[in-house]
C-alpha cells in the first residue's frame, strides 16, 4: 500500500511528481518546513486512513501519482531545476514545501512553458512585500517578484486577512484580484480561462485547525471550507504546491494529516 515511488528522469507524460523541496531558509520568524514533504507523504500513508479522495478516486499505487523524493538542492534558486525537468517530460509538477518563498523559482520555470498561467494563491497572507528585513526573497515577497517579472498572467488570492497599506498598493499595481477573508463566502465561484497553478499556504487555515504553521493568524477557513473551494475549482490545473506546514509547530501530527487531505483532494482534481 502506498503511492508510487518514482525518479524525475522516467515520469511519462502527464505523471503527477510529487516533489518535495525541503528549503525553508527564507522563512523570517520561525523555520522547521523543510521538514515537511517527508512527513506530508508520510500522513498519507499513515494506516489510520485509506487511499481513497472524496471523488473516489483510489491513490493507493495509482500510475500516474508519483513520490519523486525531495529535490536534490544546492540554493534556492535551483528549485526550478527539477520543476523544470518534470515540464520537460510534460509530466505535472506537485511540489511539497518548503517555504512559500518556493513559488518564485517554481513559476520561473512554468512560465516557460504556460505563458498564461493564472495562479489561485490559498493564504491568510498577501506575500506581496517588496522586501522583508531586507530580504527581497523572503517568504512574504514571492508573488510581488511574480507578478514584477510579468511570469503570470494574472493571480487570485483567497483567504487573506493581514492586508497592509503597502501591500494594499503592491496588489493594486499588480492587478491582484484580492478575496479578503472578511468578504469570502462558501458561495463564490471563480472561474478561470486558461491554465491554473494552484498554490496553498497551509496557515490560509484557521490554526484551530491547522496549528503546525510558522505564522498563526486566527479568523481562517476551515478544513471543509478549504475541501469545497478546492473540489468546486472549474479550471484546467496544471501544476500544484502545498507550503508551509511546519512540523516543529505542529500537535500530534495532525497538521501532517491536513496537509495530506489537502494534497489528496488536490491529486484528486489533477488525475
Ligand atoms: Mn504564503
Ligand atoms: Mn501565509
Amino acid at each position: 500500500m502506498g503511492i508510487r515511488r518514482g525518479e524525475l528522469k522516467d515520469l511519462n507524460p502527464s505523471d503527477i511528481a510529487l516533489l518535495g523541496i525541503p528549503f525553508d531558509e527564507n522563512s523570517s520568524y520561525s523555520r522547521g518546513p523543510a521538514k515537511a514533504p517527508e512527513l506530508i507523504i508520510e500522513a498519507i500513508e499513515s494506516d489510520s486512513a485509506n487511499f481513497y479522495t472524496e471523488n473516489l478516486t483510489d491513490l493507493n499505487k495509482h500510475p500516474r501519482v508519483k513520490w519523486c523524493g525531495n529535490a536534490a538542492l544546492s540554493d534556492y534558486f535551483s528549485i526550478e531545476k527539477p520543476i523544470q525537468e518534470i515540464l520537460d517530460k510534460n509530466a505535472i509538477p506537485f511540489s511539497l514545501g518548503g517555504d512559500h518563498s518556493m513559488t518564485y523559482p517554481i513559476m520561473k520555470a512554468m512560465a516557460t512553458k504556460y505563458p498564461n498561467l493564472q495562479i489561485i494563491q490559498f493564504d491568510a497572507h498577501g506575500d506581496l512585500y517588496d522586501e522583508l528585513d531586507g530580504n527581497v526573497h523572503s517568504h512574504a515577497c514571492p508573488f510581488a517578484r511574480i507578478m514584477e517579472n510579468g511570469l503570470v498572467k494574472n493571480l487570485t488570492q483567497i483567504g487573506i486577512r493581514t492586508m497592509t497599506d503597502h501591500q494594499k498598493e503592491q496588489a493594486d499595481r499588480f492587478g491582484v484580484q484580492v478575496i479578503e477573508m472578511k468578504d469570502w463566502s462558501a458561495e463564490i465561484n471563480l472561474i478561470f480561462d486558461d491554465p491554473v497553478y494552484v498554490t496553498f499556504d497551509m496557515d490560509v487555515l484557521d490554526p484551530a485547525f491547522a496549528p503546525g504553521v510558522s505564522h498563526h493568524e486566527p479568523g481562517g477557513l476551515s478544513t471543509r471550507e478549504a475541501l469545497g473551494m478546492i473540489q468546486k475549482l472549474n479550471a484546467n490545473i496544471v501544476g500544484c504546491d502545498v507550503v508551509e506546514y511546519n512540523p516543529t509547530r505542529d500537535i500530534n501530527g495532525m497538521t501532517a494529516m491536513v496537509s495530506a487531505k489537502i494534497v489528496k483532494e488536490l491529486l484528486a482534481k489533477l488525475v
